[in-house]
């Protein structure tokens, strides 16, 4: 009897926990924009550097730093773009879509050379490097090292003829180079660049993404103390007077990204975008919403990655749903070409 009781009470408890914290916060993604984006706030990227020339179809070897072992290695074009395609997309993917990441990987190297900064800490004065702040590259040892033997004799011949029947293919825009920002999975549409990034670029534009569904990334949570989410954004932001009783009166969004993610958010005195928000509890994206309970605040996240350009798990649905790389590259980028290099 006692038992059937405290199954009553649970039961209410819940209950009353849903309408006061879970519904409330599901209307958090209906609060109408309060302060869209000034045109004159854009930023618009405007070069002559990236116009593609003769003699961007010369070039057949490139100097790539190596973040691991500290030295320039000197790579032939389409064997740097197989080690790229290795490490920036599950090999398990359609060949329509290892094609596409092929595209866009040797796109943005042409873009970092045509861009020529020199990044004298970062890459020793190499136009790109190996690890992730350009696009990470493995070679044939680091792919046997991270994955096995069976996975090299299993997936390279696959994403080396991924590579070859693109061979020399890039994206342009305007016969100018574009910058094929990629990401994982987008949660259901990607971003506008200058919702994520300060510029605006005409490529980079919100898209629908609608084939993520075998993405093991495309909801996500964290949970922790309220404690703990209350410290951090007051020791980061300056974020005073919050409790844990106070915390869902305290926060309200502010403005809200085409591609759906938060862009930024009220929470006491201050207004912070959601890219704060994402790096300060290192959420998978900034597409997300809090759920309190007690002691507790959960995160759940929608997607993974900044959002902008190429969802792989999108790219990888297209493909599953028939579509070729070209037709996968001109959805995620919009009104480009697909030029062949050399
Ligand atoms: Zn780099």
């Amino acid at each position: 009897m006692a038992n059937d009781n405290i199954k009553k009470i649970s039961l209410l408890a819940a209950v009353v926990f849903l309408f006061l914290y879970i519904i409330p916060t599901l209307s958090l993604h209906f609060f109408e924009k309060k302060y869209p984006l000034k045109n004159s706030e854009i930023e618009i990227k405007e070069t002559d550097d990236l116009v593609i020339s003769s003699d961007d179809f010369e070039i057949r070897y490139v100097q790539v730093y190596d973040i691991n072992n500290d030295k320039v290695l000197t790579l032939e074009i389409e064997d740097y773009v197989m080690g790229v395609v290795a490490a920036e997309m599950p090999a398990e993917f359609e060949s329509e879509a290892l094609k596409a990441q092929a595209v866009a990987a040797r796109t943005y190297l042409l873009y970092k050379l045509k861009k020529n900064t020199k990044n004298p800490e970062q890459h020793k004065d190499a136009p790109i490097c190996t690890g992730i702040h350009c696009q990470v590259y493995y070679s044939k040892d680091e792919l046997i090292e991270k994955f096995s033997q069976d996975w090299y004799n299993k997936y390279w011949d696959k994403i080396a003829s991924a590579v070859n029947s693109t061979r020399g293919q890039i994206l342009s825009y305007k016969n100018k180079i574009i910058e094929p920002l990629f990401h994982s999975t987008s949660g259901g549409k990607t971003e506008n660049s200058e919702d994520v990034f300060s510029a605006f670029t005409p490529y980079l534009r919100s898209v629908e993404s609608p084939y993520e569904e075998n993405s093991p990334k495309l909801t996500s949570s964290v949970s922790i103390p309220v404690s703990e989410f209350i410290q951090k954004l007051n020791e980061n932001f300056g974020v005073s007077d919050l409790t844990a009783q106070n915390l869902k009166n305290k926060i309200s969004l502010v403005d809200i990204s085409e591609g759906g993610k938060i862009k930024s958010l009220q929470i006491g005195d201050k207004v912070l975008t959601g890219r704060d928000i994402r790096s300060l509890y290192n959420l998978n994206s900034a597409g997300f919403r809090f759920v309190q309970s007690n002691n507790t605040i959960e995160i759940i996240t929608n997607g993974y990655g900044h959002g902008v350009g190429m969802s792989q798990y999108g790219a990888n649905g297209m493909a599953i749903q028939g579509f070729n790389y070209e037709d996968i590259l001109k959805h995620y980028y919009t009104g480009v070409d697909i030029i062949k290099y050399k």
